[in-house]
């Protein structure tokens, strides 16, 4: 076993309370956007943990994410949200799960190898990013569709194109044969239940995302990055710490050396922002983040020593706010040396 000195703490419990309040709120099912081996904690458990809570509509972006899952709960259905592209027919024909096709291209090639065979398809209501223009949908003609999504641009936003696109899907609902109809992320369940149609999608928000504020005291974090105290030294006053000497001491400093930096994800945004706990003791970053190393200010904890685990401050919107990166991209940075442990 390697022995890693980063962990990924995450919260079982709190993934799937943050399913079942996203569901409640929609109204509707909701499924779960896995893709990006589950925003980077782990697609596979994440999966089973959501299956056990009730969860079946599970998204990946493409047909090797369908197929690193491995087998599924038996109550799972998987969906490729890239549909079919010319290089993926064989991996989709041998797959059990369904494509969304996105263009005419891709309708064209499933009605032509998979004939009557089920597949979703994805409807551009504005975002003009993946999916077919209302004014191509006679292509779906002899199309068996099970779910017709529609996916919001600006959902996390008071926008009035919000509406625009949902009256636009509703109006696509009414003329297209499907099984079932979705359209909302994380955020467009928080605008409210006009939003859900017959099925929702939500991905940040089962990871601990607040997508807008609505969503806010319900939903928990669930991934907690801890790292290792490499050494504690004393910083005199007046001397500095760190590349480029940005940060001088005002006063002798207690100082944390910690194994996470920029190549684990730990972003140089953070400097002069982040921080780190232990024990409900802040301990905030000091000088630049290094490529697998920060410095902390220990002042707050004397007892602190090398092997001792502190955990990065990374509760996502506060951490969004500090560093400038967005919650999605706080998550799917992380890097494989944090090993991934659900609790
Ligand atoms: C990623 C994705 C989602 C989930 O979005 P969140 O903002 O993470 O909730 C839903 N639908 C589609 C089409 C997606 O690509």
């Amino acid at each position: 076993m390697t022995n890693h000195a980063l962990r990924l703490r995450l919260d079982s419990r709190a993934l799937q309370n943050n399913w079942r309040w996203l569901q409640r709120t929609a109204g509707v099912p909701a499924g779960a956007a896995v893709k990006a081996d589950g925003y980077g904690l782990g697609a596979r458990e994440a999966t089973r943990l959501l299956a056990e809570a009730g969860c079946r509509d599970f998204f990946v972006s493409t047909w090797a994410e369908a197929e690193a899952l491995g087998p599924l709960p038996t109550s799972a259905e998987l969906v490729v949200l890239h549909g079919v592209g010319p290089d993926d027919l064989t991996a989709a024909l041998a797959s059990a799960a369904r494509p969304v096709l996105n263009t005419a291209e891709q309708v064209a090639r499933w009605k032509q190898e998979a004939p009557g065979r089920l597949c979703d398809v994805m409807v551009d209501t504005g975002m003009n990013r993946l999916g077919l223009r209302t004014d191509e949908l006679a292509h779906l003609d002899g199309l068996d569709i099970h779910t017709l999504h529609s996916h919001l641009a600006c959902a996390d936003e008071d926008n009035a194109m919000n509406a625009v696109q949902r009256d636009r899907f509703a109006a696509v609902a009414a003329t297209m044969t499907a099984r079932r109809y979705a359209l909302a992320n994380s955020a467009g369940i928080c605008l409210g239940s006009e939003y859900s149609f017959g099925l929702v999608r939500p991905g940040l928000a089962l990871y601990g995302g607040v997508p807008r504020p609505e969503a806010a005291g319900h939903i928990a974090q669930v991934a907690f990055p801890e790292a290792e105290v490499v050494q504690r030294r004393t910083i005199r006053a007046g001397e500095t710490c760190g590349y480029g000497a940005t940060w001088t001491a005002a006063a002798d400093t207690e100082a944390a050396i910690v194994n996470i930096g920029y190549a684990d994800g730990y972003l140089r945004c953070f400097a002069g922002k982040g921080s780190a706990s232990i024990g409900g003791k802040t301990l905030p970053l000091i000088g630049r983040v290094s490529m697998d190393l920060i410095a902390l200010d220990a002042g707050a904890v004397p007892e602190l020593r090398e092997g001792d685990w502190v955990t990065l401050d990374y509760d996502l919107p506060r951490a969004a706010e500090a560093s400038g990166l967005s919650q999605y991209e706080l998550l799917t940075g992380l890097s494989e040396r944090l090993e991934r442990r659900w609790s």
